[in-house]
């Protein structure tokens, strides 16, 4: 891909943000360095555009290491 159409590409994403009627879904980072055994630092994501609205600690509940 060269950088006019990785250009365009990023143009296309902004449009599809902005008339996106955002559909969220839950979801856990994954792939950083550390992992917290206590909880997870969920996000609350548009899976159609990407845009992140929030996010949040979960900590987990009974079954952890303790
Ligand atoms: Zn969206």
């Amino acid at each position: 891909m060269n950088n006019f159409q990785a250009y365009i590409r990023v143009i296309k994403d902004r449009i599809a943000g902005l008339f996106c009627k955002h559909k969220y879904v839950e979801m856990v980072e994954i792939g950083t360095r550390f992992q917290c055994i206590n909880g997870e630092r969920v996000f609350i994501i548009c899976e159609k555009c990407g845009k992140v609205k929030d996010s949040y600690f979960r900590e987990y509940e009974g079954m952890g290491y303790k």
